[in-house]
């Protein structure tokens, strides 16, 4: 019998995947999995809500064979969707207040994930969370960060796991070449931290340089071909796209310009992985606006990476085992 399915009806697994509960059964090139975390959020909290809310959203993509673009008249995603190549590996268990042990968790699901062949896409969450995953990777691979902020607070004993953090341990990893950080333009942003990046050979692309240089050659001067992990913090975007953003920052990207972004980086490089955080569904509209955005972020990359002669590669001689 014919089924509508229209958004609001069933269960919300992202794009109306298949859930997949035991990982080690996982048979899908791509695993979405949330992080409903956000014990990393000094300010206001939320983002724990963000899987949810992105996964409700996505299903106003679901339904369709694949995604299309009228504008270039392309259509992404169609093998993936219509080959059930999507699975969605629900969330990382939370133990309140012991954020190490829910960490470890979600390293051994991003881990479980490597471990079957399939790119992790992982749902924030706050940004804390972007080292848990990188960890569980054991290959060399560059880190691209989109984002207002550096994220590269000092480690102490008192302060560690803020989602102002996270890059200062992703940069500490043995297995990590380089962090490129795109967008930064936060008046909060502190100089020794800036310092700290470029002593540490880290790259620092501000709105203004990515501006002037465009994205290509912005993603030049990482080797053609080279492995990356792309955390994606939402207030990469300008203050008013992102409504159910507590971070959010003006002078912010528009949207086609991180799309043209996410879109070089997926022609040069080849992507493991890729988060989307910070966003805050009970702060956003009632619209949800801020996860819509989230997901069509999350939509359109994927849709480049999968539409790559490597990635097709991959798909292909998937099939023909
Ligand atoms: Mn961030
Ligand atoms: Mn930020």
């Amino acid at each position: 019998m014919l089924r509508l399915n229209r958004p609001y009806v069933g269960i919300p697994t992202f794009l109306r995947a298949r859930t997949v509960e035991d990982i080690s059964n996982l048979d899908a090139m791509i695993a979405v999995m949330g992080v409903p975390f956000d014990e990393g959020s000094p300010f206001l909290p939320g983002t724990r809500m963000g899987p949810r809310a992105l996964r409700e959203q996505s299903l106003r993509f679901a339904g369709r064979p694949g995604i299309y673009d009228v504008t270039t008249g392309q259509e992404y995603l169609r093998a993936e969707v219509e080959g059930g190549l999507i699975s969605d590996v629900g969330d990382v268990d939370i133990f309140p207040t012991n954020p190490e042990k829910t960490f470890e968790g979600q390293t051994e699901m991003v881990r479980a994930i490597l471990g079957r062949g399939a790119l992790p896409v992982v749902l924030g969450g706050d940004h804390s969370i972007t080292f848990a995953t990188v960890r569980a990777f054991d290959e060399p691979i560059y880190v691209l960060q989109f984002d207002a902020h550096t994220d590269y607070a000092p480690i102490t004993t008192d302060l560690r796991y803020t989602n102002g953090h996270a890059f200062r341990h992703i940069a500490a990893m043995a297995h990590v070449k380089q962090i490129t950080q795109i967008g930064i333009r936060s008046l909060r942003t502190s100089p020794e931290q800036v310092a700290d990046i470029r002593a540490d050979g880290n790259r620092i692309v501000p709105v203004k340089e990515l501006r002037d240089l465009g994205p290509e050659r912005v993603v030049a001067s990482l080797p053609e071909g080279a492995r990356c992990f792309v955390s994606i913090d939402i207030d990469v975007l300008d203050m008013p796209l992102v409504p159910g953003c507590v971070s959010a920052e003006p002078n912010g990207l528009n949207y086609a310009e991180l799309r043209a972004a996410l879109q070089a980086v997926a022609a040069r490089l080849d992507v493991v992985g890729f988060d989307v955080v910070e966003i805050n569904p009970p702060l956003d509209v009632p619209t949800g606006a801020t996860s819509y955005l989230g997901v069509h972020t999350i939509i359109e990359f994927l849709g480049h990476i999968c539409a790559q002669p490597r990635w097709r590669a991959r798909r292909d001689g998937r099939a023909a085992r």
